[in-house]
């Protein structure tokens, strides 16, 4: 097992930065994931540590030697990419027998060494088929078997599971998880996929215009983003965010004047303008018209409601604020439905309006 260090590395094309600064050190065993929209420069990152871009600024220590300028091949890593790039022509047996064939290991070891993956990753059966002969299921494990044949000391996932329809996605994650789990090797794993992010990762790092937006535990992104973009790229569906300006009397108002709070739950020091967030699954929504509304609650009417099966997304209308909730969903209030919502202040988010920076308690 391998740490992976990369200290402020950074990349630029010409003008373009693609990644600036990027400093982390990967513990041994450790599974990163790289999350972020297309062109954030997780890619970028992922081909800096596999040898596959040069690195502009910066130094990579794979294992505590430094490896700007060592070929990709003798890295000690393998990638795994999201169009699975096996040859056509070869068999399952031979793609993942190349790499060994290169390094000219010996006949008999490739056997024991290919015919042993093919078996923990169920492919036995088809070592003899070519790959335009099986399911994108088994090519992207033809493609992560040719990867652990050669052993490599850190994995590098390239969005392996983009070109799968989704529910062989939820598969293929839980069987990317317990490989992960067998072989504890140091894996950095690329996606645009929050929820693959969420489930797979020992830490994530959130990207945003090729720097580093936050990196921390699954549940700490979640619970405690540092950010408006971390916020709104960490859980699905995304957070509402909503414009509250102070008022004389220190209330917080909406844009509309719609919703009204009596106090912060934390200090916005001098500020007058701040961004709320509000989970979907955060929203207390009861269906008693508004009859019930208390100072904590608000009257809205359901303009929208969409069942996904065990819960039901329900597009609110406060006035002329609009927030998204997530509700069980069995009985739940739909269309047209007058229904009071609550907070709770202790799931508020707030972030300042010009930064986009969290304000803690
Ligand atoms: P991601 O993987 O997050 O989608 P990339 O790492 O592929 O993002 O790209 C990061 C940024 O670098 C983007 O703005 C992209 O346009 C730019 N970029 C990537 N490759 C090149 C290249 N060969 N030449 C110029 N710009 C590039």
């Amino acid at each position: 097992m391998t740490e992976v260090k990369l200290d402020r590395i950074g990349k630029s094309y010409g003008a373009v930065e693609a990644v600036q600064q990027f400093d982390l050190t990967i513990r041994e065993g450790e599974f990163l994931v790289l999350l972020g929209p297309s062109g954030c420069g997780k890619s970028t990152t992922l081909r800096m540590i596999a040898g596959l871009e040069s690195i502009t600024r910066g130094d990579l220590l794979i294992g505590g030697k430094r490896m700007n300028d060592v070929d990709p091949k003798d890295r000690g890593v393998a990638m795994v990419f999201q169009n699975y790039a096996l040859y056509p022509h070869k068999t399952v047996f031979d793609n993942m027998a190349m790499a060994l064939k290169l390094q000219k290991v010996d006949a008999a070891e490739i056997r024991d060494r290919v015919g042993r993956t093919a078996e923990m990753l169920g492919l036995t059966d088809y070592l003899n088929r070519k790959p335009g002969a099986l399911s994108g299921g088994q090519r992207q494990r033809v493609a992560i078997g040719r990867a652990i044949v050669r052993t490599p000391s850190v994995f590098l996932f390239d969005e392996p599971l983009s070109n799968l329809d989704a529910k062989l996605r939820v598969k293929m994650r839980m069987e990317l998880q317990e490989l992960h789990a067998r072989l504890g090797a140091t894996s950095v794993y690329v996606t645009h996929d929050q929820v693959e992010a969420m489930t797979l990762a020992d830490r994530i790092v959130i990207m945003n215009g090729g720097v580093v937006a936050q990196v921390g535990t699954p549940r700490e992104v979640y619970d405690r983003p540092a950010n408006e973009f971390v916020a709104g790229v960490v859980g699905s569906p995304a957070m509402n965010f909503l414009d509250l300006r102070r008022d004389d009397t220190g209330r917080w108002i909406s844009d509309c004047g719609s919703m009204v709070l009596a106090s912060l739950p934390v200090d916005a020091g001098a500020r007058h303008h701040v961004r709320l967030g509000v989970r979907p699954e955060h929203i207390e929504v009861s269906a008693d018209g508004g009859a019930g509304a208390d100072e904590a609650g608000y009257r809205a009417e359901v303009l929208l409601d969409e069942l996904l099966g065990a819960d039901a997304l329900l597009s609110l209308g406060i006035g002329q604020a609009r927030l998204l909730a997530r509700v069980g969903g069995l009985a739940h209030p739909v269309k047209g439905d007058a229904v009071t919502i609550r907070l709770n202040p202790a799931q508020l988010h707030v972030f300042d309006a010009d930064t986009g920076a969290a304000i803690r308690a």
